[in-house]
């Protein structure tokens, strides 16, 4: 009876065991990202730093990539972009903090870049993480993977889009109808700084928006799928059930009606919406005041030339007053002569005189 129960109690908990090993995770590979310093002046503690993040950064993207056992590959950390050889960095975007080499297992971040841009260098390090994992998971097809889905994979997982691009931005352009197709962005991916950043946005919005519709592991399958034989867009065409031009759509009507980044862009713009608003109240108060001014001048105009008038007219009285009073002294002055003659001739008075008393 015991050495029965015995036995089932182990084979039990070796079954248990066995089950554990089959369905767990893999154990994180911490020994696989070599962190060196690249060109430049960069110190080792900079250095020393990334190597941290790098190993923080990837026990929980091997965990995503379905702990699939991951190749060596090689972290450069470079002082500044100058300093590094002109071939390296041919193509690569001039605001780009950091950049994969896809099949050659190089991850290259470039420290100076970091700080001019103000990038956060865990998220820097995971958005490169991203694109050498997702290249070694679908090895040795990773050049069938189109580059939106890299892009919009490596924005999704770390949690942080590139060169400041936000979904917000394409609020106007889906709305209209302007935007790119995705079979488009796989054809050709821009380079010019205004399309690329829009180009970024997509690709973050439609990766994060097809994680959320269908989750990681239908994308995840749709990569492994993806080779010679079959596209990416017809693998997920495959795993959806829905074409490519009703999952953009559908995507499309998301970012207008259910993301709420009309709003969002709204809310940022509500100064130059409210200055919009105010503007025809503005120019009528502008207007109001011009009107008054003018006015204002007009009046003032009227009674400078009113005063100048009385003025004018006062200086014209004036002018005949005096010579009204000047003829009547003239007119005075002669008919007072002869009783002034008489009256200082004192021979005749005393003439006059002696008449008189006589
Ligand atoms: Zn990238």
């Amino acid at each position: 009876m015991f050495l029965p129960r015995i036995f089932l109690l182990t084979l039990f908990l070796a079954l248990v065991a066995s089950c554990g090993q089959a369905t767990g995770p893999k154990r994180p590979q911490l020994d696989v990202a070599h962190v060196v310093a690249g060109t430049g002046d960069v110190s080792p503690d900079v250095v020393e730093r990334i190597r941290k993040i790098v190993a923080t950064e990837l026990v929980p993207l091997q965990k995503a990539f379905d702990g699939k056992e991951v190749e060596r590959f090689f972290v450069h950390v470079h002082g500044s972009r100058d300093e590094m050889p002109e071939q390296l960095v041919a193509g690569v975007h001039k605001d780009s903090p950091g950049f994969a080499i896809l099949g050659r297992h190089q991850i290259h971040l470039i420290w100076g870049e970091m700080i001019r841009l103000g990038s956060k260098p865990a998220g820097v390090v995971r958005h490169e993480l991203v694109h050498e994992l997702l290249d070694q998971y679908v090895k040795p097809n990773g050049r069938h993977i189109p580059r939106w889905f890299h892009e919009g994979l490596a924005q999704v997982l770390a949690g942080d889009t590139y060169l400041g691009a936000r979904e917000d931005d394409l609020v106007w352009r889906a709305s209209v109808g302007s935007l790119p197709s995705m079979a488009s962005l796989r054809e050709r991916f821009p380079k010019a700084m205004s399309d690329v950043r829009t180009a970024y946005a997509q690709s973050f919005s439609y990766v994060a928006w097809l994680s959320r519709e269908y989750g990681m592991s239908t994308l995840l399958r749709c990569a492994r799928y993806a080779d010679r034989m079959t596209s990416f867009g017809g693998a997920l065409v495959g795993q959806t059930g829905r074409d490519s031009l009703q999952l953009e759509t559908a995507w499309k009507h998301y970012i207008v009606y259910g993301s709420g980044a009309p709003w969002r862009v709204m809310f940022s713009s509500w100064f130059s919406l409210l200055m919009i608003l105010v503007l025809p109240v503005l120019v009528l108060a502008l207007i109001r005041r011009l009107n008054a001014e003018e006015r204002a001048a007009r009046r003032i105009a009227a009674r400078t030339k009113a005063d100048a008038l009385a003025a004018e007219r006062a200086a014209q009285v004036r002018a005949e007053t005096e010579e009204e009073s000047a003829a009547w002294l003239r007119e005075s002055e002669a008919t007072a002569s002869p009783e002034s003659e008489e009256g200082d001739d004192p021979d005749r008075l005393r003439e006059d005189g002696g008449q008189g008393s006589g």
